[in-house]
């Protein structure tokens, strides 16, 4: 039985879930160093424009710009299932696009690194701990950039 999912609104998506959807894909797209992926939220719904053969949390776009996250799931699953959807853009966007296991298992364990680096924070502290983590990634940067001048 194949499902169909429509592409929901921006403004109706509940901005919290937005906003850590959003900065899971800016630190998950840093990390990777490819370019960040446009975010859709979609829902299940009987005329959706998409028809997927399985039910999904998440998916992401051949050519690696554009992710599409499942609305109403619990805030961890939303950050787990953009950085899995990270890691599929970063596949296609770098060509290192295999055997359809091999990339699920590839975005599978790229989804479980992130959320161990992130300190598996329980929903309160996703939040900071994504902050604390993009407030790093800004930080190395500068030093490297600093550490570039001076070599
Ligand atoms: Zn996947």
């Amino acid at each position: 039985m194949s499902h169909r999912y429509k592409i929901i609104k921006q403004s109706d998506v509940k901005k919290e879930d937005w906003d850590l959807a959003f900065t899971t894909a800016i630190i998950a797209s840093d990390d990777l160093r490819i370019r960040q992926p446009t975010i859709f939220f979609i829902e299940p719904s009987a005329d959706g424009e998409f028809e997927i053969q399985t039910r999904i949390a998440g998916c992401a776009w051949p050519g690696g710009l554009k992710i599409y996250v499942r609305s109403s799931l619990f805030k961890k699953e939303i950050v787990e299932v953009t950085a899995h959807e990270v890691r599929h853009c970063w596949q296609f966007q770098t060509g290192k696009v295999g055997a359809r296991n091999l990339d699920e298992n590839d975005a599978k364990l790229y989804e479980l690194g992130f959320m161990g680096k992130l300190g598996l924070p329980a929903d309160s502290e996703l939040r900071e701990a994504l902050a604390y983590w993009r407030c790093h990634q800004l930080v190395y940067r500068r030093c490297q950039a600093t550490a570039m001048r001076r070599a």
